[in-house]
């Protein structure tokens, strides 16, 4: 998981394995997990991603 902010400062988590941003640290864990996992995205967790708010 990578710490890292966006073009307005704001504070995100990156999943390393799909590269979705999360605001919350928890939401990143559980989809990092699911994607090493599954190797593939769990669409409620990736609601909740940056990219599809
Ligand atoms: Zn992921």
């Amino acid at each position: 998981m990578v710490k890292n902010t966006n073009e307005t400062n704001k504070e995100l988590y990156q999943c390393e394995e799909c590269g979705f941003h999360y605001v919350e640290k928890e939401w990143a864990e559980k989809c990092e997990a699911w994607c090493k996992e599954h190797k593939s995205c769990n669409l409620e967790i990736t609601a909740h991603a940056e990219e599809n708010k």
